[in-house]
């Protein structure tokens, strides 16, 4: 047990689950598991950088707004910060000090060299015109100036930002060092030295995580009913890249709530419905109204939990239908709910895992970057592919190995690969 105090750390959060609790619990498990040292748990349960900035914004109105803007640097031990920024209503201080900290592990357990951070800002991106959010997003990145940079900390989209704002907050940094920097950000547009397979990454990599899971089991997609909880960029991609490889996809919620079809979903007609009703998919006309919690209960082979943490909770865990559960959005399984899926033999692919595949393409476009060497789509879906396989097959090798459930497995390599370079490093002074 690591006892810690976390002067920073008033709970904040509006749930009933604190987030970075929950992200310390799993560094304890895996810690325990590991036998690590308790001062070098004690040392990665604190994130080393955390930053608050106030962004004053001027609305079209002419009134002015103080918002407020966290990034969270937890380790840079393995190489630069990297992590998502997210507009989204609920995010808190210690929400993203918990993401910060579950980058980090995904990082390591990928193999690619950073550290994990997070940024956010507690807005609803649909409340804004597009002229506000451009000024939020500059101020929010000229303040953190000093805190980012191409081998310091590089951001990328997360819920509720996307390649717009990133081109807008690489050109900010761009303009305030006197000259472009690509590399400050991933998930840029292609204009300005984006990756091609970047939009796609995340959802492609829950796409290959669960091909291969259900590959181990003898089934394949084609023979499976998969519900999508979030119609996002990743749930979004997830959905149409699953409904290509032949799986049916009976239903998909947004957050006003959800559709459902027993045959399936046609995706492609969906998508574009979706994209003329403000990426909702609420009222689409070939199938039967659902709601989110009622997605999530449905009888179906694959849940794939795309939104928001904690919807799958101690309080609807034995209603879940599903036999394999994708976490593509973090932390939508709390650690009790994932006990009693364990217990009742449901596969949970654990976030680190599943949605990696964002992370690991925007490490190809900041390589691709870094050395102006730009490649076709093909080559960065095959290399992401292969690390993606690679660690699925590092996570079932530990899970073995180790006789633990595959969230443990993934977090032991995670987190003993940094703890590795941690002492292999050594305390500094
Ligand atoms: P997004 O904003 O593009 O999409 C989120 C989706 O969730 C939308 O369809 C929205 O309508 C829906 N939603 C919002 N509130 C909801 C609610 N209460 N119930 C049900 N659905 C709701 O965000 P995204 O980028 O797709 O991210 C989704 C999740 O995936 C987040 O947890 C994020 O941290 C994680 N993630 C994203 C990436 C990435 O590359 N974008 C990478 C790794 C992990």
């Amino acid at each position: 047990m690591v006892t810690t105090s976390r002067p920073l750390w008033e709970n904040h959060s509006p749930a009933h689950i604190c987030p970075f609790d929950q992200a310390c619990s799993y560094l304890e498990w895996a810690g325990k598991e590991l036998k690590l040292d308790p001062g070098l748990l004690e040392i990665l349960s604190h994130p080393r950088k955390v930053v608050t900035v106030s962004i004053p914004v001027k609305m079209d109105n002419g009134e002015v707004r103080v918002l407020a803007g966290h990034r969270v640097q937890h380790s840079d031990i393995l190489g630069p910060y990297k992590g998502g920024i997210r507009y989204h209503p609920a995010v808190t201080l210690r929400e993203v000090s918990a993401l910060a900290m579950l980058m980090t592990w995904k990082c390591a357990l990928l193999g690619i060299p950073y550290g994990g951070a997070k940024g956010g800002i507690p807005i609803d991106p649909k409340q804004y015109s597009v002229s506000e959010l451009e000024r939020i997003s500059r101020r929010y990145i000229s303040e953190l100036i000093k805190d980012i940079g191409p081998s310091v900390d590089i951001p990328a989209p997360d819920m509720g930002t996307s390649a717009r704002e990133m081109a807008w907050m690489m050109d900010t940094y761009s303009v305030n060092v006197g000259h472009a920097v690509p590399g400050v950000v991933t998930g840029k547009p292609l204009s300005v030295g984006g990756s091609l397979g970047r939009e796609m990454a995340t959802g492609r990599g829950v796409m290959i995580i669960v091909r291969e899971a259900l590959a181990d089991q003898g089934k394949s997609l084609a023979d499976v009913k998969i519900a999508i909880q979030g119609f996002g960029n990743v749930g979004g991609a997830a959905a149409e890249l699953l409904y290509q490889a032949g799986a049916k996809i009976i239903a998909v919620s947004s957050g006003a709530g959800g559709v459902y079809a027993e045959t399936g979903l046609d995706i492609p007609a969906l998508k574009a419905y979706a994209a003329q009703n403000r990426r909702s998919v609420v009222g689409f006309p070939q199938a039967i109204p659902i709601s989110n919690a009622d997605l999530l209960i449905l009888p179906c082979d694959v849940l794939i939990p795309a939104a928001l943490e904690n919807q799958i909770t101690e309080e609807n865990v034995h209603q879940i239908q599903a036999q394999m559960i994708a976490e593509a959005a973090n932390g939508p399984v709390t650690l009790e709910a994932n006990r009693v899926l364990e217990a009742s033999g449901v596969t949970v692919l654990p976030d680190i895992l599943a949605n990696a595949g964002g992370v690991v393409v925007s490490y190809l476009e900041w390589v691709q970057g870094l050395s102006y060497l730009f490649w076709d789509e093909e080559r960065v879906n095959r290399e992401m592919e292969h690390l993606m396989v690679n660690a699925y097959r590092h996570v079932i090798q530990q899970a073995q190995t180790r006789r633990v459930n595959l969230r443990l497995a993934a977090y032991t390599l995670g987190v003993g690969r940094v703890a590795q370079a941690l002492t292999d490093r050594g305390l500094y002074p």
